[in-house]
């Protein structure tokens, strides 16, 4: 530190010091309702810190959270990206083609460059079949794939269940399907016949994983929900709009769960069955912390992660985010979740661009703008397919001008 800075901060210490000690201090300010900052280091409810360690009443009422929103006057170059670069494969999608909307939807992957949309909501059995028969019998076959689902939901399991959901699943991919997804109430709430939750872990599920080892087809899992949906709402809570907006996403009030419990035994899922590949949804829940998500890469060769609904939290810290990306680039699959052709360009421009504190499309999700990581093409390219290709074999493999 340089003298001048030196001198500068410890007056700021010395100022902060005393107005924390009151009237008289040489912070000053008292005006307007001015208090100290309390023991917690916290502004009382209804004050903002407008010097450290002193806080303030705004003279006006305050709007609430829902109602602000700032424009931000920032001017810096935009590069909008109506068109992925390279096509693109989602993979984890919930919309498949009716002789209504194939081709709305056809006009608008087109437009967004998206080759193949996987619809993770493929059911089982006859359902399955109905929705891989409709698609391979139009002239658009190799643009929608389908992922089966597990027998009744993966409810009442018992003993025997694990060997019939695992004959349904061989069915299914007879039948078309190119893998298998796990919705996040398996594992969550779902409950066995004895009145039990169904941990994913549970050995009797296993004959399924086997299954689709032997089979060669993917298992993508969505466990649990983002971290702050396990905390108390309070007002430290990032998330606390979402959860206010939305009861069904309160995982605080499920008291059988925790983040980590969860976390820790779809783990030891994908410890006890190394030949099986799975899919992480949501990159595991972990892109707020993606140490985490790369210790879970790091020990368990047998998984990749893909990107729905997380760009939020990519987008806040783009370079720790564009390392993470170039460090596992072989291992990160693209996939939105909620199909929105008018969302999708966000996504092409944090992970293309450079651009800078751009605003995002969900004020709930996140309180903050977003930032572009600027990936190179070839990981642009692994991501946006190539690695897709190769997790999921029943992928249309031709045609990508490889
Ligand atoms: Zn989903």
């Amino acid at each position: 530190m340089s003298r001048a800075a030196f001198v500068l901060a410890a007056a700021a210490m010395v100022g902060a010091a005393a107005a924390a000690q009151g009237p008289g201090g040489q912070g000053g300010g008292r005006g307007r309702g001015g208090v100290p900052v309390g023991a917690g280091g916290e502004c009382p409810p209804g004050t903002t810190l407008v010097r450290v360690g002193q806080c303030q009443t705004p003279e006006w009422p305050a709007p609430s959270i829902v109602d602000y929103r700032p424009k931000s006057t920032l001017v810096v170059d935009e590069h909008r990206v109506p068109r992925a670069k390279f096509p693109v494969v989602d993979i984890h999608s919930h919309t498949g083609p009716t002789p209504a909307t194939i081709d709305r939807l056809i006009g608008e992957m087109d437009a967004l460059n998206i080759r193949v949309l996987n619809n993770l909501s493929g059911g089982y059995g006859a359902e399955l079949k109905q929705k891989v028969d409709f698609s391979r019998g139009t002239k658009h076959a190799d643009r929608f794939m389908v992922f089966a689902n597990g027998l009744n939901g993966f409810r009442d399991v018992e003993p025997g269940y694990g060997r019939k959901a695992a004959a349904q699943l061989e069915a299914d991919v007879k039948n078309g399907a190119i893998g298998f997804k796990i919705f996040k109430q398996t594992g969550m709430d779902t409950l066995k016949k004895d009145g039990t939750r169904l941990k994913i872990n549970d050995p009797e599920l296993s004959p399924i994983w086997e299954t689709a080892a032997r089979l060669n087809i993917p298992v993508i899992i969505h466990t649990g929900e983002p971290q702050e949906f396990f905390n108390q709402p309070d007002m430290h809570n990032e998330r606390w709009l979402e959860l206010a907006l939305f009861g069904d996403r309160r995982q605080y009030l499920n008291k059988g769960v925790t983040f980590d419990l969860l976390n820790a035994e779809r783990d030891d899922l994908f410890k006890t069955h190394p030949k099986t590949r799975f899919i992480a949804a949501h990159f595991g829940w972990h892109a707020n912390n993606l140490g985490r998500a790369g210790r879970l890469l790091a020990e368990h060769p047998n998984v990749v992660i893909e990107l729905a609904a997380i760009l939020y939290d990519l987008g806040r810290q783009p370079r720790t985010a564009h390392d993470f990306f170039v460090k596992y680039q072989d291992r990160i699959l693209f996939g939105k979740d909620t199909y929105a052709p008018s969302e999708f360009p966000y996504y092409w421009r944090v992970l293309e661009t450079p651009d800078e504190y751009f605003d995002y499309y969900r004020d709930y999700h996140a309180f903050w703008n977003l930032y572009g990581m600027g990936l190179p093409d070839a990981v642009l390219q692994k991501v946006y397919y190539q690695n897709a290709l190769k997790i999921a074999p029943g992928l249309p493999q031709t045609g990508w001008n490889r």
